[in-house]
């Protein structure tokens, strides 16, 4: 037998953004553990704005395990918080409101900053860098500084080696700002993934004295915001598809714009402007490769007559990809299929 140490990670109750805990529980087993042999837990959630401290009990329940690769036997559980009955969602957990739905692929590419005495890493500590321009997908030192890559590529393994899925990292358009993209099966897959990563890269940085802005709009003025766009598809999407279905589908989210952009993550309005590859927070269009639209259509989809996946560019890197997952799929089961 061997001895485990399980980090049990959940999202705590703070509005309008929950931030991620984690505590670590001992148990042996012969081999990494499998879901199944993952025990649930408790916190006391008086400390998490999740109960009152009276009645403080809540559960974990494990829902998805990754090993560890920064710690000897370490694993990663990620946990829905329960009531104290462990059968109950509690109110603070988004997950357990996403539909059921295996053939439901997502793929959130998450952008965010890497600060550092409260400014992004690499800007002076007076004024501004170098404008915009030479930063997205750069090289060289004037271009991303020393530390960041270290940190990007650092993460990168510790996802992978974890069985992450990202498919890929990148430089940003801003100095300081950076992008992975992970993709999953299963309306749950990717967004218990993206919370992992995001949980890593916290972690990860806390060494290096540097902090992860997740706020979608952190420099104002002439410099991008971070979004997280939800590349999406459904089994009736990529096998059908259709002219006709697809249009439905826009209807459909034009219709619940408004519901869509309420989970869509805080102070979006700050970085919908209409500018910076953005459409603007009021408006609802789409259209083929366009990065100012809210949703873009790959080319390969009108290739492929109207079947395959579709971008919604308007969730923002703080969102949380449960909610955004739940909300694109609700709007999506509301439309006849093909
Ligand atoms: P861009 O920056 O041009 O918007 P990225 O390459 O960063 O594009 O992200 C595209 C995302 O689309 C990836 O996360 C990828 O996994 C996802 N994706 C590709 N095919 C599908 C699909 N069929 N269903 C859902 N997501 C998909
Ligand atoms: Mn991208
Ligand atoms: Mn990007
Ligand atoms: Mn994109």
């Amino acid at each position: 037998m061997t001895k485990y140490k399980l980090e049990y990670i959940w999202l705590d109750g703070y509005t309008p953004v929950p931030n991620l805990r984690s505590k670590t529980k001992i148990a042996a087993y012969e081999a990494f553990p499998t879901l199944e042999q993952l025990p649930m837990w408790g916190f006391d959630g008086s400390s998490t704005q999740q109960a009152e401290g009276r009645d403080s009990d809540c559960m974990l329940k494990p829902v998805a395990v990754f090993p560890d690769g920064a710690r000897r036997n370490g694993a990663l559980v990620m946990c829905e918080v329960m009531m104290p009955d462990g059968v109950t969602p509690h109110p603070s957990n988004t997950r357990a409101t996403v539909l059921d739905d295996p053939g439901a692929w997502f793929g959130f590419e998450q952008e965010y900053f890497l600060y550092q005495d409260g400014r992004p890493l690499g800007f002076p500590a007076d004024g501004y860098p170098a404008p915009q321009g030479r930063y997205y997908c750069g090289v060289g030192h004037a271009a991303v500084g020393d530390l960041a890559r270290q940190i990007v590529e650092e993460h990168l393994d510790l996802c992978l080696e974890g069985g992450i899925n990202h498919e890929g990292i990148n430089a940003e358009v801003a100095k300081g700002q950076w992008e992975f993209q992970i993709f999953g099966k299963g309306s749950k897959r990717a967004a218990d993934e993206v919370w992992v990563a995001r949980y890593l890269l916290m972690r990860l940085c806390e060494k290096y004295g540097i902090d992860v802005e997740f706020h979608c709009k952190p420099v104002r003025g002439d410099w991008n915001g971070s979004g997280m766009h939800c590349n999406f598809s459904t089994e009736a999407m990529r096998s059908k598809g259709g002219k006709a279905y697809f249009e439905a589908l826009m209807a459909a989210f034009h219709e619940h714009m408004e519901e869509h952009i309420a989970v869509y993550g805080p102070d979006n309005h700050l970085r919908l402007t209409g500018l910076h590859e953005t459409q603007s927070i009021d408006k609802f269009t789409y259209g083929i490769a366009d990065r100012g639209s809210s949703i873009r259509i790959p080319h390969s989809f009108v290739n492929a007559g109207h079947k395959g996946y579709l971008e919604d560019r308007r969730p923002n890197s703080q969102g949380d990809p449960y909610q955004i997952a739940s909300r694109v799929l609700r709007t999506i089961s509301q439309v006849p299929l093909p």
